[in-house]
């Protein structure tokens, strides 16, 4: 045990979970002190953090990477995180021309695109197809049971798939080749009405994302169909549409009533400033699936009956909210703090807590809370959602 650190020491300052109050006590070890210092909030909550909720936050640091020739993937489904039941997530890149290759789900898949460029492409049951490129902060939604590719162009690419499940997984999909490696030849050769020995070329397995060439330009690839394209566009421009600007951020808001074909996910494109936060609020429709895309901060989520926990967050890290839960999220860093929060809804909704109270009557407020007068005054009709400074 000489190598666990005994004494504040040293150029790394051991945190010690002590509250300025003197509460606690220091930690002689074993313990994993890097992960200490990056939950500040779990070694010293709150004081008002209290209570038995339940894990509410993971790292996709901290899942297994799935590595192909290609690209890669990695997921945060129940197994991980068992309270997020609604929806789960993918984090998977490709490299220049990788292929997450033709396939289909039960589930709908709702995508962000993180960095870089890919083709997309789909057919619906009518036989209306699909394709387009999608970029940096471009959505894309494919209706559950429908079948989908997605492929890297020129520098790769890195997004984040959400599905309406949370015990999806990437990894047990219906794919094209899984299904032509366990069919008989002689039922492929009857099926496409070609000599058996056309399949003898077909991978032996399943190839979930593999290597190809980048595609030719978009107009190169274009297939034609019958019966037309898609009704509803599969993508959205949702980092270029307008956002709700506030003092402290911003907030871009994607559902079904500007993104139609997205029925089963909803979504916010939050944007914190440095010391400003998401303000205090809850959601009267579903649980929230939160997806840290820079800068770090601080989750604290109330669960009522004297319940309260503080959950460290940073870049690339997963957040989970129940539904009708409370919660507020700080921008504890010094760089912006933007994240996504996604929803099994057709509709983001959104209760303020400071709206809530501005529009109730004030003698109640004041009444319910021994509210001040400065308290009663600050209250502000404003529109959903609010990210501001403290
Ligand atoms: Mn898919
Ligand atoms: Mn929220």
């Amino acid at each position: 045990m000489e190598n666990v650190p005994r004494r504040q020491a040293g150029p790394l300052k051991v945190p010690q979970p002590v509250r300025k109050d003197g509460a606690g006590g220091p930690d002689f070890g074993p313990r994993d002190v890097l992960r200490d210092l990056e939950n500040p909030d779990m070694l010293v909550p709150p004081a008002t953090d209290a209570g038995l909720l339940p894990n509410m936050k993971f790292s996709f640091s901290d899942t297994h990477m799935q590595l192909n020739h290609g690209g890669w993937s990695r997921e945060i489904t129940v197994r991980d995180l068992p309270i997020a039941t609604t929806l789960a997530g993918v984090n998977m890149s490709l490299v220049p021309g990788g292929v997450r290759e033709l396939h289909w789900h039960q589930q709908s898949e709702w995508a962000y695109m993180i960095w870089g460029c890919a083709r997309i492409t789909s057919v619906d049951a009518q036989g209306r197809n699909f394709i387009a490129d999608v970029e940096k902060g471009d959505l894309w939604f494919f209706p559950a049971g429908l079948p989908h590719s997605i492929q890297a162009l020129e520098e790769g690419c890195e997004f984040l798939l959400v599905f309406d499940d949370g015990n999806f997984s990437d990894l047990n999909t219906l794919s094209i080749s899984d299904w032509f490696a366990h069919t008989p030849k002689d039922v492929l050769a009857a099926n496409f009405g070609v000599p058996e020995s056309a399949f003898d070329g077909r991978p032996d397995k399943q190839l979930y994302i593999f290597e190809d060439r980048v595609p030719g330009p978009l107009a190169s690839e274009a297939v034609e169909s019958p019966y037309g394209a898609v009704p509803l566009s599969f993508k959205h421009k949702l980092l270029a549409q307008e956002p709700l600007r506030t003092p402290g951020g911003s907030v871009r808001i994607v559902d079904s009533t500007n993104f139609p074909i997205s029925k089963t996910i909803a979504a916010a494109l939050v944007e914190i400033e440095p010391g400003a936060m998401r303000e205090m609020h809850w959601h009267p429709n579903n649980d929230e699936w939160q997806y840290y895309l820079s800068g770090q901060g601080r989750m604290t989520v109330f669960g009522g009956n004297g319940t309260a926990r503080t959950f460290d967050v940073r870049a690339g890290d997963v957040g989970y909210v129940p539904f009708a839960f409370g919660h507020y999220v700080q921008n504890t860093g010094s760089e912006t703090l933007w994240f996504l929060e996604m929803f099994r809804s057709d509709r983001f909704a959104d209760v303020s807590l400071n709206q809530w109270m501005a529009l109730t009557p004030r003698d109640l407020v004041q009444a319910n809370l021994n509210a001040s007068p400065e308290l009663l005054n600050a209250l502000r009709k404003v529109k959903w959602p609010v990210v501001k400074y403290p």
